[in-house]
């Protein structure tokens, strides 16, 4: 090789290395933030949400154990008095002698149940919801509203009427998978627990004939409690803020002395979080004092439809 030729290759070698350099450095620098930024997604979205089919029947327990006590203070009454104990029957099927509204939110977490607990916050009330775990990036909302003082109850991990109406195994599957993120949420499993669909719902037919008259009995007898509900807001279809605001007041023009009431915090609920002051201010005008599910509240069934 002649020697300029071979200076000249030198020198393009020693331009390319610097080039190299240049770019590992620049790579080096763009693969780490995209490490770090894919690091913190899976962590948020708790692979071990999707091993629904695999969670065991009938222990949640396992992951009491692992469950960190956060904050070993002061033990939250609630804890003891809300987990599901298959000894206690003291449910309460009659009305309630002060005009009480529960809130209750189905279908969340999502995106918007914290917006929904500031405007609790706001007006210094205390809601139940229902949840699911069908938002996996939000599952750390329900240790929050537990936090907050609203009660916590189960409404299946998948909330899928296939999935969880395919079988009596496959709804006790579903309802111990939300169970397990529940009690790492909140540190015990509670009893409060409503169907998806509502016990009155006849969709499930179409999966397993006769299945809600089973469940029915079947969900008391491990010791939970299932609630339907008294009223609603209409928010299980598509409906402007106003709409809303409507339905509740036509639905509960009734004037009952307790109403369990039935919204949702789900993904696609902007609507409910916009109705939801006025809803408020509606049943406080009418004279409504607010409360989360408890152990005495006056248990709403609706009658079953398969
Ligand atoms: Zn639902």
């Amino acid at each position: 090789m002649p020697k300029s030729t071979n200076l000249h290759a030198r020198a393009f070698s020693s331009v390319a290395a610097c080039l190299l350099a240049c770019l590992l450095v620049l790579g080096g620098c763009a693969g780490t933030a995209t490490d770090e930024g894919e690091q913190e997604a899976p962590k948020a979205e708790a692979p071990e949400t999707f091993e629904v089919s695999d969670a065991p029947i009938e222990e949640p327990g396992e992951m009491a154990a692992e469950a960190p006590a956060e904050d070993p203070a002061t033990p939250d009454p609630r804890d003891a008095e809300f987990a599901v104990d298959p000894t206690r029957t003291d449910w309460n099927f009659e009305p309630g002698e002060v005009r009480t509204v529960y809130l209750t939110f189905d279908d969340g977490p999502s995106a918007h149940t914290q917006e929904v607990l500031d405007i609790l916050d706001r007006y210094g009330i205390k809601a139940t919801f229902f949840v699911t775990g069908i938002n996996p990036d939000y599952l750390d909302m329900i240790g929050e509203c537990y936090r907050r003082g609203h009660t916590i109850g189960m409404h299946t991990y998948s909330h899928d009427y296939a999935q969880v109406y395919a079988s009596i195994d496959a709804y006790w599957n579903d309802l111990n998978a939300i169970a397990g993120i529940v009690r790492e949420q909140i540190g015990y499993v509670p009893c409060f627990i409503r169907f998806p669909g509502g016990s009155s719902n006849t969709v499930s037919a179409n999966y397993t004939p006769g299945i809600m008259s089973q469940l029915s009995r079947d969900v008391v007898a491990a010791g939970y409690q299932y609630y339907d509900w008294d009223a609603s807001c209409g928010d299980g279809a598509e409906h402007t803020a106003d709409e809303l605001v409507d339905a509740t007041m036509a639905d509960t023009s009734y004037g009952y002395t307790s109403i369990v009431f039935l919204m949702h915090d789900g993904a696609d609920k902007a609507t409910t979080v916009e109705a939801l002051p006025r809803i408020i201010e509606y049943f406080q005008d009418e004279g409504y004092a607010f409360a989360p599910l408890d152990r005495s509240t006056p248990v709403p069934h609706h009658g079953i439809g398969n």
